[in-house]
């Protein structure tokens, strides 16, 4: 595979840019990353002019595939071509807003800002000015973006900053504990919990090897901030439209959180973020409240638009239905890989997204045919149940040398292109095909 465009890309932006990208975890592919030209449904083309079948698809806000449908394409090109933003209000900001307001529960009103990390931020900051309290519970393993509050590593004892650049004195208002572990949970709310304003999680861990969620987890934690008067925060960044169709991950559960925080295919392919919840919290917000909050690009024309053709389309056409369905054969196609190639390792996922997890340890391949066959459930009579990974600590145990060495460009000899680390996951679009599939199946087969 020819790939001289993309190193000579590379070698000229690594002297404008740090590590030649501007975004971290595009650099984790080596020696270097390929370069994209141009996408095409299910597929992305190379500098070079090599195809690929892309489970990356942006990182999760591709929820169509690269081929955007006519109307989403001419509402797009038409915002754009009439001076594309302009500091004082548009319908089609109205109009997204009454759309998700019509589809999610649990959002009475909403703000659109211009990324998840800015949507974090915010919703960090207003959980903190509602109730006065000044810390904020989130999950080893969750990402919440690249922002102050959350970029926290260690356990609630002794939370440490996990980037430079930010004051210890900040991550003493952060307390991080595993997933799934309600012991954990109790113990901060016993010791902090006058303090504690918000609950921050993703419904499913989506940014670390996939985690779903045990029976009963959300509710868990539903009931506890409700006893403490601390708010619950769904960070749907990556769930949200995904997972449960037009009514997120939160209708999926069944559990109604306070505040939820979007991103990613809520802006149909362009920057985005959006704070949602109830009226009487979103109120306090600026100019109705007194948490300021404010963006010269929030809202923009173009980003609205991009996002309610796309959410339209959803809710007219099979998407869901088609993205799912190609997720589940996925799923259950790799579980059968596994058990026969690598039976240790666990399969995690759900709707359209999927992932491989290199667990170390699992149970023999003989009695692998009662396992959750479409991802990890967290299901007890599951013979897996023991060794699927249930927080991070679990999911790190699985990283692997083998993973960044071995498989990953394994996989890319064979036009496929994965996530670029072990931790992020995968996403099925409207874009791709059965072919697609089993094309990636007979790739991991000769990959695994
Ligand atoms: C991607 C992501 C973010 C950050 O969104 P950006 O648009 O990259 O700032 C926050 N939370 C979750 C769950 C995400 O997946």
């Amino acid at each position: 595979m020819n790939d001289d465009n993309s190193r000579d890309l590379y070698d000229r932006a690594l002297s404008v840019m740090p590590g030649g990208v501007n975004s971290a975890v595009r650099a984790a592919i080596e020696p270097y990353p390929f370069f994209v030209q141009k996408g095409d449904g299910g597929h992305v083309i190379d500098a070079d002019g090599n195809r690929y079948v892309d489970w990356v698809m942006g990182l999760g806000p591709l929820l169509l595939g690269h081929d955007l449908p006519d109307p989403v394409q001419a509402s797009i090109q038409q915002k754009a071509s009439e001076g594309p933003m302009y500091g004082t209000p548009t319908e089609v900001e109205v109009d997204l807003a009454e759309f998700v307001v019509r589809h999610v529960p649990s959002v009475e009103k909403i703000r659109f800002v211009n990324s998840g990390t800015e949507a974090t931020t915010s919703a960090v900051r207003l959980a903190r000015g509602y109730t006065g309290r000044n810390k904020i519970v989130v999950m080893q393993g969750g990402y919440h973006g690249a922002q102050e509050s959350t970029l926290v590593e260690g356990d609630a004892e002794t939370p440490q900053p996990s980037s430079a650049g930010i004051p210890q004195s900040f991550s003493e208002h952060t307390l991080p504990v595993p997933f799934n572990d309600e012991e954990a949970i109790r113990k901060v709310f016993e010791e902090h919990g006058d303090d504690i304003a918000a609950v921050l999680t993703e419904p499913i861990l989506g940014n670390y090897g996939i985690v779903y969620p045990e029976e009963g987890y959300h509710e868990f934690l539903r009931e506890i901030t409700d006893e403490h008067g601390s708010l619950l925060i769904f960070d749907e960044v990556i769930t949200g439209f995904r997972v449960g169709g037009l009514g997120c991950a939160q209708s999926e559960f069944g559990v109604t959180p306070d505040l939820t925080t979007f991103g990613k295919i809520i802006g149909g392919g362009f920057p985005v973020g959006a704070i949602g919840g109830r009226a009487e919290i979103i109120e306090h917000f600026a100019p109705s409240g007194d948490v300021f909050q404010a963006g010269t690009f929030s809202g923009h024309p173009v980003t609205m638009a991009a996002g309610l053709e796309t959410l339209q389309f959803a809710a007219e056409n099979d998407v869901y239905e088609h993205v799912d369905g190609l997720g589940e054969q996925l799923r259950s196609g790799l579980s059968e890989v596994l058990a026969d190639q690598a039976p240790s390792y666990t399969v995690t996922g759900t709707a359209s997204m999927f992932k491989v997890i290199f667990t170390r340890d699992g149970p023999g391949r003989d009695s692998l045919e009662e396992q959750c066959s479409a991802g990890c459930r967290q299901n007890p009579t599951c013979p897996r149940y023991d060794s699927c990974p249930k927080n991070a600590a679990d999911v790190k145990n699985a990283e692997t040398e083998r993973w960044r060495r071995v498989f990953w460009g394994k996989m890319k000899a064979q036009n496929v292109f994965l996530s670029q680390n072990q931790f992020e996951c995968q996403f099925v679009s409207y874009g791709h095909t059965e072919d697609d599939v089993e094309e990636t199946l007979e790739a991991y087969k000769h990959a695994l």
